[in-house]
């Protein structure tokens, strides 16, 4: 059996490997001319269960609003991409009552927490080289109310394996030193000890290195155009470079993929959400030895082999990837809120700013397994959560693809 994965971000390689290792003939392509040029070429590296919230929280519709048009707010609407966005909004709000919430979160939870495990075990086979640390994860908080929140969401994670630690703000200096000059503005922390972090890209590419070397096909620089059917069913695409006959395709393009399915009369809801990143070359004593979430400042700092990787902002502008300088700055202006002692001045040429766009689903989770179109399969849709639940969410869509028993069920994630 022939199967096509388009898109060579994390998902579609780790997708293409748990096919191979199943046994099954494998071509991966790519637009792009190596894998992870997308939303995994420098996202912030946390491979975090327990940031499974989706982020349509209840009462994201306010903050939304309250956010449109405000260039320097981690969170940020464009007006004029409201048009483009709005039946992919009204679905994002429907998601953030309480109930739906908190299914949705127990259920990116589960899959997390099955995913580093997987994880973990292709590690320990593939020996990787991408910067993987079993560091945990700290998340820090200056409003109380922020911090009971997330330890009642926590608590209700532990059934699915996120476990915690509390820690009051003389703990969070001792044992993250850097953190010491804004101890008196902290109430306190929540310390995971089962997250950890690692570059994404690295992991991609090394990755798709090892399944070429395990037989599969890698076509880069091949943008699929169209789709071809024999009746009702998928028998390969169209693409920039000729067309590709398969028995089955997986949909793996990140936030592009919406527009491939339209042509099949489906609709997927799936939309970008723009984030930045900066990666910094810092001298050693002022790299973090925890990777941290600022819950107030909505930032992640993330030390990946010897610098520092500091992203967030999540903004509803459309498919726009343009790099814009204040967002960059704002992210830096944040992250100085959790680190004062980073230098005042740095060199901009030891800093890469990047941007990229984050396939989010209205849901919250992500969209995986096969559509009402037969031999055609998705995975994508995991918005802030894609390097963590990559393995995972691979792993089911290889299994449900090839008739196996999944090893947790794949149909609450179905389109
Ligand atoms: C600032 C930021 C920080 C983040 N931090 C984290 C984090 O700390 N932890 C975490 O778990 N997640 C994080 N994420 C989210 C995570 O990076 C993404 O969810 C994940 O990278 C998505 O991977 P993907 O493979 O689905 O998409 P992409 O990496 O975007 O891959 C899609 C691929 O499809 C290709 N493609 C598109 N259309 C076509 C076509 N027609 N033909 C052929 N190829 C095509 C593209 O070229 C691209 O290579 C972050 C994201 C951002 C933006």
């Amino acid at each position: 059996m022939h199967v096509i994965v388009i898109g060579a971000g994390v998902t579609g390689t780790t997708t293409a490997w748990y096919l191979r290792a199943a046994g099954l003939d494998v071509t991966l392509l790519d637009a792009a001319d190596l894998p992870a040029q997308g939303a995994s070429a420098a996202n912030g590296g946390m491979l975090h269960a327990s940031h499974a919230e989706p982020w349509n929280a209840p009462g994201v519709g306010w903050d939304m609003l309250r956010y449109i048009g405000r260039d320097s707010s981690p969170l940020l609407l464009r007006p004029r991409a409201l048009p483009g966005i709005l039946p992919w909004g009204i679905e994002f709000l429907w998601n953030s009552r309480r109930t739906r919430f908190e299914r949705n979160t127990l259920l990116n939870a589960r899959l997390a927490e099955y995913s580093l495990r997987q994880l973990r075990t292709l590690q320990d086979q593939l020996r990787l080289d991408f910067g993987f640390v079993e560091s945990g994860i700290l998340k820090i908080f200056q409003d109380p109310e922020s911090l009971r929140k997330n330890r009642d969401a926590s608590r209700a994670m532990a059934d699915v394996g996120v476990h915690f630690e509390e820690w009051d703000p003389a703990r969070v200096s001792a044992e993250e030193p850097l953190l010491q000059p804004i101890e008196h503005r902290l109430c306190g922390a929540l310390f995971f000890p089962g997250d950890a972090i690692g570059n994404a890209a690295a992991f991609t590419r090394a990755l798709a290195e090892a399944a070429q070397q395990a037989g599969v096909r890698w076509r880069p620089n091949t943008r699929v155009t169209g789709w071809r059917l024999f009746g009702d069913r998928i028998n390969g695409v169209e693409t920039s470079a000729g067309p590709i006959a398969a028995d089955a395709v997986v949909l793996a393009s990140g936030f592009a993929a919406p527009q491939l399915l339209r042509r099949l009369g489906l609709r997927l809801p799936v939309a970008p959400v723009k984030g930045y990143s900066l990666t910094l070359d810092l001298p050693e004593d002022q790299l973090p030895r925890l990777p941290i979430i600022d819950d107030a400042n909505k930032v992640v700092l993330t030390p990946l082999n010897g610098r520092l990787r500091l992203a967030g902002t999540a903004e509803f502008t459309g498919a726009d990837l343009n790099l814009n300088a204040s967002r960059t700055a704002n992210v830096l202006a944040q992250c100085r809120r959790t680190l004062p002692r980073l230098p005042d001045r740095l060199d901009p040429q030891r800093m890469e700013p990047w941007t990229g766009l984050r396939p989010m689903s209205a849901r919250g989770t992500p969209i995986l397994g096969p559509t009402s179109v037969p031999g055609l399969f998705l995975n994508t849709g995991a918005g802030h959560l894609g390097w963590t639940l990559s393995c995972g969410s691979a792993s089911l869509v290889a299994d449900s693809l090839r008739g196996a028993d999944t090893a947790l069920p794949i149909e609450p994630f179905a389109l």
